[in-house]
């Protein structure tokens, strides 16, 4: 592959995590509130102010961002694939009192803690989107392999989330995030989704009703109608980040999709500046790094998808 091909993916895996970071800190302010709630309260929710339900500072991250450093570290310190040191990364951040972790991510990370536990046994109540929100560090790493990106996605997600709904929603938006980050146009990410949604109809978006909880449905349908409604990095974290509910997940996975697909130079700057600056600097340290993996995989997949001119 060439340089500026190399260059060009970095930079956009850079946006990614950079635009995860940004969508958790700036959807945190709405998170569980209505969208009447936040037009009374705001107008449009578009600044980064914090607060919300766990009265963050301005460009606080959560959870979402906080799990996808634990990966993104782990895969980065042990130079591949390890889940065991992704699963005590987990541990070690749960043991740091986190401002927010939810229901199904602890249990998984207690029993891994107890019983030594990588894989969840499937449960009907493990439809969350807490899967999703930390997949990003498994897309970069894995960019151009997809039996590696089935592979790692799932055992990822199996932490916490046993469920075929969570498990196909990580391998769908691992494929979108790996066609995006390859410079893929919106019609062939289109296209991934409506795979997605071959397979699982429930996911079909074309009819959003609003609902925007963080069942994994809901998440992924909010989402891709407002990526797929929506023309700029901006205009679809606003539209995400208005739509209330699990705000600041849906804001961290709509942040690293858009950011993969528009790049850093969308990311608004007064969103970015004010990003916690330790945060800022390790997605970017972390990115360049997962991006930099597995250069092999990488060369031979760049004819899977046409990069736009
Ligand atoms: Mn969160
Ligand atoms: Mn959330």
């Amino acid at each position: 592959m060439e340089t500026n091909a190399l260059a060009e993916i970095e930079s956009r895996a850079r946006a990614a995590f950079l635009g995860l970071a940004v969508g958790d800190a700036l959807g945190a302010t709405t998170e569980f509130l209505t969208p009447a709630e936040i037009a009374r309260q705001y107008k449009v929710h578009r600044t980064m102010i914090g607060g919300g339900w766990l009265h963050l500072k301005a460009g606080a991250v959560t959870d979402d961002t906080e799990m996808s450093l634990c990966v993104a570290r782990a895969i980065v310190a042990q130079g591949g694939w390890q889940l065991p040191a992704i699963a005590d990364n987990f541990v070690a951040w749960m043991r740091s009192k986190p401002v927010d972790i939810g229901s199904t991510c602890r249990k998984g990370i207690r029993d891994y803690m107890l019983f030594n536990l990588l894989e969840q046994p499937y449960s009907d109540n493990a439809a969350g989107n807490g899967a999703l929100m930390r997949l990003l560090p498994t897309a970069l790493y894995t960019l151009g392999d997809d039996a590696l990106l089935t592979r790692c996605a799932i055992e990822q997600a199996r932490l916490t989330h046993h469920h075929p709904l969570s498990d196909a929603a990580c391998i769908a938006f691992g494929r979108i995030l790996h066609a995006a980050l390859r410079g893929a146009d919106r019609f062939a990410l289109h296209a991934l989704a409506r795979q997605l949604i071959a397979e699982y109809p429930v996911f079909r978006f074309n009819d959003y009703r609003g609902h925007a909880g963080g069942y994994i449905v809901e998440t992924v349908q909010t989402v891709l109608h407002y990526f797929f409604t929506t023309d700029s990095f901006e205009a679809c974290l606003v539209g995400i980040v208005n739509q209330g509910g699990d705000a600041d997940t849906t804001g961290a996975i709509g942040g690293a999709l858009a950011g993969a697909f528009y790049g850093p130079e969308q990311i608004p700057k007064s969103w970015s500046r004010k990003l916690n600056p330790s945060v800022a600097g390790e997605v970017q340290h972390l990115a360049t790094a997962l991006a930099r993996m597995v250069p092999a995989a990488k060369a031979k997949a760049v004819s899977a998808v046409p990069l736009h001119d």
